[in-house]
């Protein structure tokens, strides 16, 4: 506090400054602790106050929460910036206040979320009328939002669409805090299913997202703790000569045992434990090899799976990790295959550079599932590929079926028309071989010749004959 030595009339002005300076300070703390800075709509704090408020209204009718999540809106920042990011943010919250009735709330939650509560005023009774409002609540408001991104032409031609969870006061609860809990675990369902899925709260979410959670915080351990590890699964010539290899991950863990791959990996990718678990098993393959090509083993070329969200901006980029571990280990650049899904070679996905790079540094490129994807003949072209590997779904149905063929016979005409290895993923039987054979494919990988192999059996195979010919 300042002291003012000042008399009468004088010392009284300085006082009133001071105050009005005081509150406006005042102003600018309950803003800052309490409204948003971007779009100044309130923030998760004042939302709360005002729910609770709300909630002890006497008379108040039950209230819809909407928790509403932008889809893809890092893909929008990624490519655009971060300002045509800023600015679809400022459209959607004018979006969202334009659609709000007088007594409704509107809040941003954190970046691309946002909050919208709807007091429902007529008597709906019953679980059914509820949720039949909350769904045409929801297809107005992207109605209304599809009528208004395109006119703001923030951000271009993007089709703006939102994935929302939502709960309903008071049957999910009769406090601010555990409506939107509850609100939030049904978004987090939702966003499993597919962008723009909306789900009412369940409570059984809450039992499978507790879970979830847990399966990731063990996930997060086992791979501090060393319990995963490589398998690798050989890849062979018609006749059964080795010819690479790919390194597959496994988790046992002490409490779950075994969990697949398809599981642990999705949920990897959920999270942002992708990063680290993608790196390690680049590290892990890298320094294999090292180990075989020091023991005099020739090891063949060993592919590793990369998942699309190793192409995002990490520290250091993937391309940086996979040059370094070059280095360190001193290995022969086309030992390393990176194995990469069609999703990322859509051009919207903007890797094509870092595939490229990938490229430069002489490792090769395949591309896995090739066929359950979209791969337009021009990315495809576009990219610096080496080979592809036809799904192990159209292998399956090769015998007996009438499309597989086809599809199987316009892959390998295609790959060999770009000058592409082709490979077929999971062979089980001579039948499948010999159709695959007649139609010139190049290599093979399945149960039929060898499961994934663990390190000492994959060691044992180079060191013998080299040779999984069947009998
Ligand atoms: P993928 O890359 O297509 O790997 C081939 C999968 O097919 C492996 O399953 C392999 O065990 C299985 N397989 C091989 N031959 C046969 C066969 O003859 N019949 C049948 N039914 N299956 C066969 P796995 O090991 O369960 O891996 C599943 C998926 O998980 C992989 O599919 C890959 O997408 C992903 N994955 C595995 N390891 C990694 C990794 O280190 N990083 C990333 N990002 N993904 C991985
Ligand atoms: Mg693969
Ligand atoms: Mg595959």
């Amino acid at each position: 506090m300042r002291r003012l030595e000042l008399d009468g009339g004088q010392r009284l002005l300085l006082c009133a400054r001071d105050v009005s300076e005081a509150r406006r300070y005042e102003d600018r703390l309950r803003s800052l602790a309490y409204e948003d800075q971007l779009t100044h709509l309130p923030n998760r704090a004042a939302a709360l106050a005002w729910m609770e408020a709300h909630l002890q209204r006497p008379g108040q009718g039950p209230q819809l929460l909407f928790w509403l999540d932008l889809d893809g809106f890092g893909r929008i920042n990624l490519s655009f910036g971060r300002q045509a990011g800023d600015a679809l943010l400022l459209t959607v919250a004018e979006g969202l206040r334009q659609f709000s009735a007088p007594q409704d709330l509107v809040a941003r939650l954190g970046s691309d979320e946002f909050l919208l509560v709807r007091s429902l005023t007529g008597a709906l009774h019953g679980w059914l009328a509820l949720q039949r409002e909350a769904e045409a609540t929801l297809s107005d408001l992207r109605a209304h939002l599809a009528r208004l991104i395109p006119e703001a032409q923030v951000v271009g031609p993007w089709p703006l669409g939102f994935s929302a969870g939502y709960s309903v006061a008071p049957l999910h609860g009769h406090h601010a805090d555990a409506l939107l809990e509850a609100a939030a675990t049904a978004l987090s369902r939702a966003r499993l299913v597919a962008p723009g899925t909306a789900l009412a709260y369940r409570p059984t979410y809450t039992t499978s997202l507790r879970r979830q959670v847990a399966l990731e915080l063990s996930l997060r351990q086992a791979l501090e703790n060393g319990h995963l590890r490589l398998v690798y699964q050989p890849q062979c010539s018609a006749q059964g000569d080795l010819l690479g290899a790919e390194a597959l991950l496994r988790w046992e863990d002490p409490e779950h045992g075994t969990v697949s791959p398809a599981r642990f990996i999705a949920l990897a990718e959920r999270s942002n434990l992708i990063h680290p678990l993608g790196e390690w098993v680049l590290q892990q393959a890298c320094r294999q090899l090292r180990l075989w090509l020091d023991a005099d083993l020739q090891p063949p070329r060993l592919a590793v799976n990369l998942s699309p969200r190793q192409f995002e901006v990490t520290v250091p980029p993937l391309v940086e990790q996979v040059r370094v571990l070059l280095e360190r280990y001193q290995l022969p650049r086309d030992l390393l295959e990176l194995e990469i899904t069609e999703s990322c070679i859509l051009p919207t996905q903007g890797v094509s550079a870092q595939v490229k790079a990938l490229a430069d540094l002489g490792v090769l490129l395949a591309l896995d599932d090739f066929g359950t994807g979209y791969s337009s003949l021009s990315a495809l072209n576009r990219l610096p590929l080496h080979k592809l590997k036809i799904d192990r779904s159209f292998i399956q149905h090769l015998v007996g079926s009438d499309s597989a063929p086809t599809i199987v016979r316009t892959a390998l005409a295609m790959g060999r028309g770009l000058g592409l290895e082709v490979l077929a993923e999971g062979l089980e039987t001579p039948g499948q071989l010999e159709v695959l054979q007649s139609l010139g494919c190049d290599a093979y990988q399945g149960y039929w010749f060898s499961p994934p192999l663990e390190v000492d059996a994959f060691t044992a195979l180079m060191a013998s004959s080299r040779s999984l010919r069947q009998g």
